[in-house]
């Protein structure tokens, strides 16, 4: 089989995530025959470094081959059992290992991002109500991104997804964030987000962010002190603190987690993406004992939470996810990072050379080069996208922005290879 075969069946049938598809008249699918390390391969035999590791999910390779092994031999135990009165193992040992390395104390799971941003949105309002409060209210960040289920859309503010369907939203008020990771900046911020605070805070549920980076928002970063600062606010005014690390888990961000820099422990913290390695759907929400045991009683008022998916905790997903931890306890990975993100940073300093680029930023093991802002139905990120692929990377743009979010096994050569083709793919814009 060639690509040209596949793509034409593919776009016969199916209809792809994120995309225009009359796009597809003049920019081909790529139909990926296997996966190896940080490489993709394509029918026709070209091979693609995964730079923003298959939407952000990967961490040690495609095809990893001990991930491989685990998920195999779960396969041929256990691959999957209802969770409702039911357990298994690699659910227990998963959430053991998790409640140990983020010091939260229970965990919920379900099996996407969106859906645990669905899990502590809910959780949150039942929470207040099983309290006799009703607090329709959450809050955000301005340029959020939590996910496309209405709840999670609700709480996110890129237009892109949010604009089409405000009128079947739930509330959310908006809270502006800092221009940079200045102090300056963050103070001013946090000024702000007093006020919407002081006004609203008896009606909000919770407030939800995406603790250091934005990823989906254009890869825009703030500092630990902005976060902790937010927290403080929740405290003082009594309203939960949802930290969503989906995108800035498992070492994207520096540390562990996120919320280790900013030194708080967050009323919710949600993970999914690199929680597999990049293998299979699975998401977490973890919360406190003092939020479980508001639900905790006899089984006689609606105060139990009665959310459930039918692949809650599936199996597979687990023992991927406990692989994926082992990996993290055997190889010093986030220290190991700490070399990378550096040498990536300095590699990436040449691109303020180029005239059309506006800014670089990175945290930890995510790194952005801002365009210019050319005008957005120019659409000249795409422009590196295409050349990213003649020459053998995956760049997938967000607007003018280009990043790098490459699996951690990622060496020097490749890391070279990538930088220099998006530099030239950059210089290339017209
Ligand atoms: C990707 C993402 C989500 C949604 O996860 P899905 O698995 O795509 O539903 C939520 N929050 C953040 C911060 C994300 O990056």
């Amino acid at each position: 089989m060639k690509n040209q075969e596949i793509l034409e069946k593919d776009l016969k049938y199916n209809w792809h995530p994120c995309t225009q598809m009359k796009d597809h008249e003049f920019l081909p699918l790529i139909p990926i025959k296997k996966g190896e390390g940080v490489y993709l391969e394509d029918f026709d035999g070209n091979r693609y470094i995964d730079a923003i590791s298959s939407w952000w999910v990967n961490l040690f390779g495609h095809c990893n081959p001990y991930i491989n092994k685990k998920i195999t031999e779960q396969l041929n135990t256990l691959e999957h059992v209802i969770f409702a009165g039911f357990t298994h193992m690699p659910a227990v040992k998963l959430a053991e290992r998790i409640c140990n390395l983020t010091k939260m104390d229970k965990v919920f799971y379900a099996d996407n991002g969106s859906s645990a941003v669905e899990v502590a949105i809910k959780m949150s309002f039942h929470y207040w109500k099983n309290k006799g409060e009703i607090r329709p209210l959450f809050f955000s960040l301005e340029n959020s991104y939590h996910g496309e289920t209405i709840g999670a859309l609700s709480v996110g503010d890129v237009g892109l997804y949010k604009d089409t369907y405000k009128e079947i939203l739930i509330k959310n008020i908006t809270i502006p964030i800092p221009k940079d990771k200045s102090e300056e900046e963050t103070n001013k911020a946090l000024r702000k987000a007093r006020k919407i605070f002081e006004k609203y805070h008896k009606q909000t549920s919770a407030f939800i962010i995406e603790p250091l980076i934005q990823c989906a928002g254009y890869m825009k970063m703030h500092s630990a002190k902005f976060v902790k600062g937010l927290k403080n606010l929740c405290e003082e005014f009594n309203i939960h603190f949802i930290a969503d690390e989906i995108a800035v888990g498992f070492g994207r961000s520096g540390s562990m987690f996120a919320c280790e820099q900013a030194k708080i422990k967050p009323d919710f913290m949600l993970l999914s993406k690199g929680l597999t390695g990049g293998y299979l759907p699975l998401s977490l929400c973890l919360t406190t004992d003092e939020i479980y045991q508001a639900f905790y009683c006899d089984y006689t008022e609606l105060k139990a939470f009665l959310h459930s998916h039918s692949y809650t905790a599936n199996p597979l997903g687990c023992a991927a996810a406990n692989a994926t931890l082992d990996i993290f306890e055997k190889e010093n990975v986030i220290e190991k990072n700490k070399e990378k993100s550096k040498y990536i940073w300095e590699s990436i300093q040449k691109f303020k050379e180029l005239p059309n680029v506006k800014e670089i930023r990175q945290t930890g093991m995510i790194t952005a080069i801002e365009m210019i802002d050319y005008p957005w139905q120019e659409r000249k990120g795409l422009q590196v996208y295409e050349y990213g692929l003649q020459n053998g990377v995956l760049l997938r743009p967000l607007g003018n922005v280009i990043y790098f979010m490459p699996p951690y096994i990622i060496n020097k050569e490749e890391i070279d290879r990538m930088i220099n083709v998006a530099y030239e793919g950059i210089k290339r814009v017209k």
